[in-house]
């Protein structure tokens, strides 16, 4: 057996954390590493020793061999955990901690070279007596060659890049009409993002469920599969929820698959964690392989939860050559979990990734609830990294008690300061069919209307904007300094009401209110008075009376946006117009900055163009509204930092006029 006393973990965010702790739990000093934008991140601080080892994009720093060896090397750790992404699934990076005598916390590199190409996986697997997708695998990959065993399957087929990954390279082609055109453009794209163009091409399971075993091996061959996730809930091909047992599974199927699972660990004398992942025919009840993961899933939790086994901690003990601490007959699961990932992105603008800082990050104590994050209070969502917030993982006894606790929870959850996709993991808990189980890889595609979620009540949207204004009115208020006993708006005429505009979905709202006493309102809103008394206001809460019932709104603001919260209602972003119309203040010399966070569109001049004043010049993209930046005054685009499709933070420096 090999001691293994220093961890260094070559990943960062929640699965760092995660790691961390079981290194904890062990008596194992963890080492993180971290980029220029994780400095103040909560797997640093959390570390034993935490080292700098560069630049923000993950090839200047995580992905960057020659410095996470050198630093395990000077800080004496005698093993490396990958995490999942990043090295994980790297052979040569895997062999090369070997050479440097180095443990690596995955499985032997032979294995992990088999499974990362899709068409050796499959190869390998049809010899193991392991069921794959029927479909072509070869060598011959002439464009004639994958057209006519596409055609000879029959549509609809899957052409996947077969260096691919992550949903990445995966493209269905419906009918025979194009399917050359299809082949050509998905060598194209493989070849750009892998650096391969082969492919494999797939019979496309049209009502397949995404069912996976979760397999461990140690160096004494011994094999073991511990129980299945169901991870069909998907968009892009990338899982969102994931479950245990899986609702279609029987005792027999599970022992099928289980033994397929198996005998895929035997094929490649597996020693570590690792995936096994099926699709799972729903109309015939057959099951394929798809691929083995040679890591850690992010779904693991899932797993822990109902075996109360530590995936992590037996990685590691696996990676000493310690024998497995269980055997098959050993591992039994005692009740439900569901984990739900906790994404900053925008489910109804197809689910496109959001930056931001998550002002506030507060989640209630439920019993059998697991929160996996890295994000506090305060942490940024950068453009260089998976935008994950959060794993909530429930577990309880049955599979009603789990998604009751779910919706409890998310319900509950506060996660301000930007976009998420809260309101929608909440929505797809609440329905129906899904809680029955009746589900596939399709389903967010098929049976859930995405643009309905973001759509509020109108009367939810009065409330979220009566409280948005008293909450300004009240910070207002604070920072006055004369006139302290009159309330703000209490002015010689304060008979006339003041005013807000807000865009609430897209829409202009006007919002009237006056003072009627201390801490006493009439707003009036589409027509409609409502009689308000403000109750109490935290740094970022607000209880308000409307109409007689009390409400707690959470709050955060960012900018002009402003997060508004309540379990009841969910999320709501008011977009907060210019209260009074700024006089446009430059902070730099004929400089443009982008006055929210935002997508950028279309960059519409050139370097050296004349510009006229109320020419557009770049428009830009923020919670699915358009605004185009105009010039202010006649001048000539000097430089200009916008890239288009580019995600980028509210005052980022656009692009920069001189005069002529
Ligand atoms: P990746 O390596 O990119 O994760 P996978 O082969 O694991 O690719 O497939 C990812 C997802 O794509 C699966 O979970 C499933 O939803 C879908 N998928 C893959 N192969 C098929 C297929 N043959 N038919 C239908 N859906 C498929």
């Amino acid at each position: 057996m090999k001691n293994i006393e220093t961890i260094l973990i070559a990943n960062r965010g929640e699965i760092a954390s995660r790691v961390i702790r079981t290194c904890r739990k062990m008596g194992i000093k963890s080492v993180a590493v971290f980029s220029e934008a994780d400095r103040d991140a909560l797997f640093v601080e959390q570390a034993d020793m935490a080292v700098f080892i560069g630049e923000s994009a993950p090839a200047a720093s995580y992905l960057d061999q020659d410095k996470i060896i050198s630093t395990a090397k000077k800080t004496g750790a005698d093993a490396i955990h990958p995490g999942y992404g990043f090295l994980s699934e790297n052979v040569t990076f895997a062999k090369r901690c070997a050479k440097e005598g180095l443990i690596f916390i995955g499985p032997n590199s032979e294995a992990i070279d088999a499974m990362g190409s899709k068409s050796k996986a499959k190869t390998l697997m049809t010899k193991h007596k392991v069921p794959v997708v029927p479909g072509y695998q070869g060598k011959d990959q002439r464009v004639e060659r994958l057209t006519k065993e596409a055609e000879k399957m029959g549509f609809p087929v899957l052409l996947k890049a077969t260096a691919g990954g992550g949903g990445k390279g995966m493209r269905i082609v419906h009918e025979a009409k194009g399917v050359e055109k299809a082949i050509e453009a998905a060598k194209r794209e493989s070849l750009s993002a892998f650096g391969d163009e082969e492919l494999i091409v797939e019979k496309y399971i049209a009502s397949g469920r995404h069912i996976e075993f979760q397999i461990f091996g140690d160096q004494h061959g011994n094999a073991i599969h511990i129980l299945e996730r169901e991870c069909s809930i998907q968009r892009r091909y990338q899982k969102v929820l994931e479950e245990s047992p899986s609702p279609v599974m029987s005792k027999k199927l599970r022992e099928e698959m289980g033994k397929a699972a198996v005998n895929a660990a035997k094929a490649l004398n597996y020693d570590n964690a690792g995936t096994v992942e099926f699709i799972y025919d729903d109309k015939s009840g057959d099951f394929y392989f798809l691929e083995v993961n040679t890591r850690l899933q992010v779904e693991h939790p899932v797993t822990e939860a109902v075996t109360g086994l530590d995936l992590v901690q037996m990685q590691i003990e696996s990676a000493q050559g310690l024998p497995l601490s269980v055997t098959q007959k050993d591992i039994k699961g005692s009740g439900y979990a569901l984990e739900a990932r906790l994404y900053a992105e925008d489910a109804s603008n197809d689910f496109l990734p959001v930056t931001g800082t998550v002002q506030r990050f507060e989640y209630p104590e439920v019993a059998g609830l697991r929160v996996e994050t890295a994000i506090r209070s305060g942490s940024k969502i950068s453009v260089f990294y998976d935008p994950m917030i959060a794993k909530i993982i429930v577990h309880d006894t049955s599979r009603a008690a789990v998604m009751r606790k779910m919706k409890y929870v998310l319900k509950h959850l506060v996660c301000q300061g930007m976009t998420t996709n809260q309101d929608f993991l909440l929505h797809m808990v609440e329905n129906a069919e899904f809680q029955a189980g009746k589900y596939d890889t399709h389903f967010i595609q098929n049976k859930i209307d995405l643009a309905s979620i973001a759509k509020k009540d109108p009367n939810d949207k009065a409330l979220a904007a009566i409280s948005a204004t008293l909450y300004g009115w009240q910070a207002r208020e604070k920072g006055r300094t004369l006139l302290r006993s009159m309330p703000s708006g209490w002015r010689n005429n304060f008979y006339e009401p003041q005013f807000e505009a807000y865009v609430i979905d897209e829409t202009e709202w006007k919002i009237g209110y006056r003072s009627k006493g201390k801490n006493h309102f009439e707003f009036y809103i589409c027509e409609e008075t409502y009689a308000v008394n403000l109750i109490a206001v935290e740094v970022h809460q607000i209880r308000v009376e409307i109409n007689e019932i009390q409400y707690t709104f959470q709050i955060a603001k960012s900018g002009n946006e402003l997060f508004v919260h309540n379990e009841r209602m969910g999320n709501i972003l008011i977009i907060q117009k210019e209260r009074f119309p700024a006089k446009e203040v430059e902070k730099i010399a004929g400089g443009y900055e982008a006055p929210m966070p935002s997508q950028i569109i279309k960059v519409l001049v050139k370097t050296g163009q004349k510009v006229k004043s109320g020419e557009g010049l770049v428009i830009l993209s923020s919670m699915k509204m358009e605004n185009t930046i105009e010039a202010v005054e006649d001048g000539v685009v000097d430089e200009i930092y916008a890239t288009e499709g580019g995600n980028i933070e509210a005052g980022f420096l656009l692009l920069k006029l001189k005069n002529k």
